[in-house]
């Protein structure tokens, strides 16, 4: 059967037990807050574990519509589809606005490699542009002197679960200039701008459930719109796009799994080393050594099966109960800020943060070597990015700001 794994069984089968004694135990093992696949639980354990038994489930239209349907009601969006992640839910975005070879987009340069990766393979011309400091948005100051008459779209980041300081003005700005706005909601899933949900004020946005991000399901991706004929061109897209085939779905099921172990399960210092040496040919990167250095993967632009639409389902379920807890756990590392003397990140008029993480600019030396972070606050911080565009070892032209925070942006968990 595909979910026996050697080694195990004893520990699965004795699982409701040693679910029952953690709950106690974790006041005395007290595990250090993880930065990623917090909103894993063991219900979304059970479900990969049946998925896992039944491949004849692991496709259905009917599953996978529910979930973009219940992903638009939530977001409050006209329209909404489902990809395996965030990086094909942008090259839908591309398809969708018509973008060409030659055009020009405008991509803030602190950024993930696999957002200059979707233009790149669609042979769209990334244009850097630096970000300010306060939120780590794209500075529209500086957006100003990049635009060209080849200038199609603009692409914005929400980072770090915040509203980007600049977001109402850009909006402004490419409507007046007839440029589409592409939203990167990847880290700010449920965030809001005056009562509305971000994505939906540009003319599209993604948001990602790969397993650093705001919800979970190790892999997974959606794009709005409240534009009709954009609509259209997206569900185009997503009628052409292929299903991952089953052995990459069973990798997935089974990192629902052991990512749970290994990072939120109350006793993962103990069970999380056994599971990972037990799943470890099941263990995969979101972001392969080609992509990293720009190569198009083989199975790129795959849409979402049902078997990963079922753990988006229950994942989407918690996202406002686990997004509450974060909203409040940010509230410690304010005051941690407060004490050290370090600016808090801006939070914009008229926006509710979610805090995916809180970020925070130290001194060069203490991202260099976060010894420091043991002792006092005693958590591993992230430290996204450590390069402009991360994990590629590149550097961007013009960009300081950016170039800054690579060298001294540090980030908090707000899951624990
Ligand atoms: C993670 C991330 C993405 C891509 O999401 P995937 O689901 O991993 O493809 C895009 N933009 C930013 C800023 C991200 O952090």
């Amino acid at each position: 059967m595909l979910n026996t794994l050697p080694g195990l069984n004893y520990l699965e089968k004795a699982d409701r037990r040693i679910r029952h004694i953690a709950n106690w135990a974790q006041f005395i093992v007290n595990p250090k807050p993880q930065l990623v696949c917090q909103t894993l639980d063991h219900d979304d354990v059970e479900i990969a574990r049946q998925l896992l038994k039944h491949p004849d489930r692991w496709v259905d239209p009917l599953i996978e519509e529910k979930f973009a349907k219940d992903f638009a009601k939530w977001n409050g969006s006209r329209h909404a589809f489902s990809f395996l992640s965030g990086r094909a839910a942008l090259s839908a975005c591309i398809f969708a606005l018509g973008l060409m070879p030659d055009d020009e987009v405008i991509v803030p340069g602190f950024t993930c490699v696999v957002v200059p990766n979707a233009f790149d393979f669609a042979k769209v011309k990334v244009v850097y542009c630096d970000i300010e400091l306060e939120t780590y948005g794209i500075d529209l100051a500086a957006l100003e002197k990049k635009i060209t008459p080849r200038t199609k779209a603009i692409l914005i980041q929400h980072l770090f679960g915040l509203v980007c300081r600049d977001y109402e003005k850009i909006i402004e700005f490419a409507r007046d200039r007839k440029l589409y706005v592409i939203e990167d909601c990847a880290h700010s899933t449920g965030a809001e701008f005056k009562g509305v949900k971000v994505g939906n004020f540009g003319d599209v946005a993604f948001y990602s459930s790969e397993l650093s991000k705001i919800y979970n399901t190790i892999q997974g991706g959606v794009v709005i719109t409240n534009n009709d004929s954009i609509a259209k061109n997206l569900s185009r897209f997503h009628e052409h796009a292929l299903y991952p085939d089953n052995e990459r779905i069973e990798k997935q099921l089974h990192n629902v799994i052991v990512n749970y172990y290994r990072f939120k399960h109350p006793l993962r210092n103990y069970l999380g080393p056994r599971y990972e040496s037990a799943y470890r040919d099941k263990l995969y990167d979101s972001t392969s050594e080609e992509e990293v250095l720009g190569v198009k993967p083989k199975d790129y632009g795959c849409k979402m099966p049902a078997a990963i639409a079922r753990i988006g389902l229950n994942q989407l379920n918690k996202l406002d109960h686990y997004s509450r807890k974060r909203r409040h756990n940010a509230k410690r590392w304010a005051l941690w800020c407060e004490k050290n003397h370090y600016q808090k990140p801006l939070v914009v008029t008229g926006s509710v943060p979610v805090y995916l993480r809180y970020p925070v600019m130290v001194e060069s030396e203490k991202k260099r070597d976060l010894a420091w972070a043991m002792k006092d606050p005693g958590v591993v911080p992230g430290r996204w990015f450590l390069s402009n565009i991360h994990p590629a070892k590149r550097s961007v032209p013009d960009c300081p700001n950016a170039d800054k925070a690579v060298r001294q942006c540090i980030n908090f968990p707000t899951l624990f």
